[in-house]
């Protein structure tokens, strides 16, 4: 399958892969940043993966996390059309496990997974994190929720933790960071 199938395929199948003015946003960064190790939590069926890798210098890779054995197996279909010169590594597991055991530092991390486990994939993004490097965190409004009072829904635990992860980024006076109301929200982190 080219890129777009794989897009189609899993819009298709209510997979929540990246939105495209999401994607636009980073793919600005990236062109400006040039980043060479990228780190993605919640690879899907790769399309995020795939997407980054057309911007990645030749000889770079990602390293992307998932723990859905459905999803990796077709994500590893997927990732074959990646161009030569560049990887795609698929770590296979939870990510607040696997996490913990890495120790390559990042130019990029995308966080795209279990939104209650969002504050601790900040803690272990920001010790992975080249000193150039940028975090960027995927449905960090979460349809509106996070930034409105409603608090009875039935997403609150994700809800607290997505406002704890904007809380811990937006009041450490060691890092900036944006929060951009495109996709399902998006929000941009660097070390000062
Ligand atoms: N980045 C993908 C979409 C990821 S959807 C894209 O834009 O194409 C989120 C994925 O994270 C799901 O496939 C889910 O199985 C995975 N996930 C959620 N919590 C996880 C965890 N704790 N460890 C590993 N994967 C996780
Ligand atoms: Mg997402």
């Amino acid at each position: 399958m080219n890129l777009d199938e794989i897009k189609n395929k899993a819009l298709e199948n209510h997979i929540p892969i990246i939105m495209d003015d999401t994607l636009e946003v980073i793919e600005k960064v990236m062109i400006n940043n040039k980043p060479k190790k990228i780190l993605e939590i919640g690879t899907a069926v790769g399309y995020s993966a795939l997407c980054f890798s057309k911007f990645l210098e030749n000889g770079g890779k990602i390293d992307t996390i998932e723990r859905d054995e459905e999803r990796i197996k077709e994500a590893k279909e997927n990732i074959k059309i990646v161009e030569d010169g560049k990887q795609i590594n698929i770590l296979e597991g939870d990510a607040v496990e696997i996490l913990p055991t890495l120790s390559d530092k990042y130019d990029m991390i995308f966080i795209d997974a279990a939104k209650g486990k969002y504050p601790f994939f900040l803690e272990q993004a920001l010790r992975l994190l080249n000193e150039n490097g940028i975090i960027f965190a995927d449905n960090i409004l979460y349809k509106g929720y996070v930034m409105s009072d409603y608090n009875k829904h039935k997403q609150r635990t994700a809800v607290t933790h997505l406002r704890e992860y904007i809380k811990l980024t937006t009041e450490n006076p060691e890092l900036e960071t944006e929060i951009l109301e495109v996709g399902d929200g998006l929000a941009i982190t660097k070390k000062k």
